[in-house]
């Protein structure tokens, strides 16, 4: 099985680019983002914050997440419920964000994601796919583009969306929780020593996909 690893902070593009490459080469994308999102909704519906001062094993262990490909399109369950749409609201990242910090919630999704790359060929973004997840994957790339770039992304994407925040809440956040995945002490986000460094800053979107396909080809036999 081939495996193309994509990391990088918030707001990079990762989840964008990362579906387009899978579609171009015929892999299947999976965002593991949305695996920390359905654990936090999860605690948030629970009435935990983001303290989580509460029992993680014990929900744990009461907790079922899978990912299904309807046409294709990653969608996760939790409990049984698709609540694919429910996770991407701000408060739900914050959420993700401390789940993600916490050893248990680490080690209950860890197998699910290896699982999906032994048995297909994958495009899997995330912040420790290429230095936990998959170390062996067949090509790593980190993906990232300044702050502001990124935050002017995020904010346009909600806006469209009509949700009602303003940038300098948008920035605020998203350094934020850069900040929380690069020093958590369990796989901090951070650089796979043979990752290939993608930097967006100056490009769209497109040209932004023809630069992960050049280094996809030019790195995996496909
Ligand atoms: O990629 P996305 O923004 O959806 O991820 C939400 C949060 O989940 C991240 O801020 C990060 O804390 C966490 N995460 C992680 N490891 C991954 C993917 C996401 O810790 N592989």
């Amino acid at each position: 099985m081939i495996s193309i690893a994509i990391d990088g902070p918030a707001g990079a593009g990762k989840s964008t680019l990362s579906r387009k490459t899978a579609e171009n080469i015929g892999f299947i994308y999976v965002d593991t983002g949305a695996l920390y999102r359905t654990v936090g909704l999860k605690f948030s519906r629970l009435g935990a914050d983001t303290n989580l001062c509460c029992d993680i094993e014990g929900i744990l262990a009461d907790t079922t997440v899978d990912i299904r490909f309807v046409d294709g399109e990653q969608r996760v369950f939790l409990d049984g419920e698709d609540v694919s749409d429910d996770i991407r609201t701000p408060a739900a990242s914050m959420m993700a964000s401390a789940v993600s910090a916490k050893p248990p919630v680490r080690a209950f999704l860890l197998e699910m994601q290896r699982k999906l790359a032994r048995e297909n060929n994958v495009v899997m973004d995330g912040r420790d796919i290429g230095t936990v997840v998959l170390p062996n994957a067949t090509v790593k790339i980190y993906l990232t583009a300044s702050a502001e770039a990124r935050a002017q992304r995020r904010y346009k994407e909600l806006m469209d969306k009509g949700t009602t925040v303003t940038f300098k809440e948008v920035y605020d956040d998203m350094v934020q929780r850069d900040y929380n995945d690069m020093h958590r002490e369990i796989a901090p986000l951070k650089q796979a020593d043979d990752a290939i460094v993608a930097d967006t800053t100056e490009c769209n979107l497109e040209e932004s996909l023809a630069l992960l396909l050049k280094i996809v080809k030019e790195n995996a036999d496909i």
